[in-house]
């Protein structure tokens, strides 16, 4: 029996069954503790990692110099690539675990993912490898107790899935076919020192040893654990959270391969935990017979709920038999995890920090992604072909100062508005029916199923134009006026101004 397991025997049985059983299990539920560190981190007092540059140990010895250095392996990869091969910019990315492995697959339309290959990173017969597995349609619904809810039907949204390890392990193969890239494992960023023309990263390796690497800029792409977007936030980088864990399994009873399941709810909230949360469902068809089930709630970042994801993986797989039952055959090939990061931009345009001089975030460690939809692979899909021209753009013209470096972001003011939509599905026990979240959820349905099906397929796919969600918003109010009480409540009054702050912005924005 291994010793981590173990550790878990009594307090998740569940998980600590079902992790006993897959290959890898002692490494995810290390990996899982690592990400649950996160919740420890916003209690405690803010690490110092961005440093000045006379703080630099004199006895530093600069290990190689590079125009970027990319702390974090994921989605790092799509833009280092590019940055490589397109603008033949000398990149070096590390990671603390292995580079181009993901502990999630993705869900995106095929539409939105040939922007890789408008990009020049990959044809569109390599973009259509990684697709696994295409559905002909896809529903929302949401729980009612007398079975009347509404199933909202939709084509061309997040219909495809990828194979992340695959997609990442190409954009892994093009970028080191680039002389001078360098890829390194088992590397953990430490801390930066920032000069007036260059920042010096200091790196450790699994055994202690440091390193120093000096760039033009560093690219931050530590996903939610980010000890720089901490520091650039003050202790709080993300206002609200989505942890979210599930498995790519086969082997399920009656599962339909031709459907995805967009965002189930099976039940009304969980009210055993403080404050209570509603639970969601994703199943998405995977490659050959496997299906991906995920589970998983919206929250404030600071609310006293267990958000952890051992927690919450106790639960999954202690109710999976409620949504997908698990047949004879079942297997689980893979877990998947993660907290999805959101945040709440009080203001007109982005209020959070995302760089500094030579130091600019992206990704999760950004946050600028919608939770409710596709979070950050689509927004970084979306986004790719003007975050890398500006970003080499910005090297040429030497404009590495945070004020110019912050204006290349993926910043989207529509995604940011319908962000705050989230914050109704964040279920309150102090104030929420337990069938709050499905009930305002399931009249929305019922609006845009009386819609035509781009207004359904712009909702959820982050396109929405806001003449179109104040139609939404309209027919929902008239159908629903409860809903109105329900903004008061669940946005107070700095949210709601905040919300139309952000309606404002969205409205006077060239990106309309
Ligand atoms: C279960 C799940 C399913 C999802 N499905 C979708 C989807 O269908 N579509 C979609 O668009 N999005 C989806 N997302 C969101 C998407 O996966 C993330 O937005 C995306 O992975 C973010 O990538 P990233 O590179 O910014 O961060 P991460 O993927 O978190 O990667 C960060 C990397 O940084 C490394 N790192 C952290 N700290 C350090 C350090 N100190 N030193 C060195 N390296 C470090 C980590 O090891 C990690 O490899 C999903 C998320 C989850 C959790």
């Amino acid at each position: 029996m291994s010793l981590l397991l173990d550790q878990i025997r009594l307090s998740h049985p569940h998980l600590w069954k079902a992790f006993s059983a897959i290959a890898d299990g002692e490494q995810h539920l290390h990996h899982i503790k690592e990400l649950d560190r996160y919740w420890e981190m916003l209690k405690q007092p803010v690490q110092q990692v961005i440093l000045p540059g006379d703080q630099l140990p004199k006895s530093a010895v600069i290990n190689g110099e590079y125009d970027l250095v990319y702390a974090g392996g994921t989605l790092s990869l799509l833009h280092a690539a590019v940055m490589a091969r397109k603008y033949g910019r000398k990149v070096m990315i590390f990671d603390r675990q292995m580079p181009a492995k993901s502990t999630r697959d993705w869900n995106i339309s095929r539409q939105e993912l040939l922007n890789l290959s408008a990009t020049g990173l990959f044809t569109e017969s390599e973009v259509d490898s990684f697709i696994v597995r295409r559905y002909k349609t896809g529903w929302v619904g949401f729980y009612k107790p007398d079975g009347s809810q509404k199933k909202l039907y939709m084509e061309n949204v997040l219909d495809c899935a990828v194979d992340a390890d695959k997609l990442l392990g190409h954009a892994k193969e093009k970028l080191l076919a680039v002389p001078g890239s360098t890829i390194l494992a088992r590397t953990s960023f430490s801390c930066c020192y920032c000069f007036d023309d260059h920042v010096v990263v200091k790196v450790e390796d699994s055994a202690g040893k440091a390193f120093y690497y000096k760039a033009k800029v560093l690219v931050d792409v530590m996903g939610i654990l980010s000890p720089i977007a901490m520091q650039l936030n003050e202790g709080f980088p993300q206002t609200h959270v989505c942890p979210t864990v599930g498995t790519i399994a086969s082997g399920f009873e009656n599962v339909d391969f031709d459907t995805g399941e967009i965002l189930a709810s099976t039940g009304p909230a969980d009210t055993s935990s403080v404050r209570g949360r509603q639970l969601i469902w994703e199943g998405f068809p995977a490659e050959s017979d496997r299906y991906i089930t995920y589970l998983f709630f919206y929250d404030e970042a600071d609310s006293p709920n267990d958000k952890s994801l051992l927690g919450l993986f106790d639960t999954y797989f202690r109710i999976l038999p409620e949504y997908k039952k698990p047949g004879k055959d079942f297997v689980v090939h893979r877990p998947v995890y993660g907290i999805i990061p959101a945040y709440f931009h009080d203001g007109f345009n982005r209020t959070r920090e995302i760089a500094d001089d030579h130091i600019i975030l992206f990704g999760d460690a950004a946050s600028l992604g919608s939770p409710l939809t596709f979070c950050g692979f689509g927004s970084m899909v979306r986004n790719l072909h003007h975050l890398t021209a500006d970003l080499d753009q910005a090297i040429s013209d030497n404009n590495l100062a945070k004020k110019h470096l912050e204006q290349i972001s993926a910043y989207e003011p529509n995604v940011a508005s319908m962000a705050n939509l989230m914050k109704f599905m964040c279920y309150n026990s102090a104030t929420d029916e337990p069938n709050f979240v499905n009930d305002l959820m399931n009249e929305v349905m019922i609006v845009l199923d009386d819609m035509p099906e781009r207004y359904r397929q712009a909702m959820f796919r982050d396109e929405m134009k806001i003449e179109d969600l104040m139609l939404v918003m309209l027919r929902l109010a008239w159908r629903y006026p409860r809903v109105m009480r329900a903004t008061w409540e669940k946005l107070g009054v700095q949210g709601s101004v905040g919300f139309m702050k952000n309606l404002v912005g969205w409205a006077l924005s060239p990106l309309r």
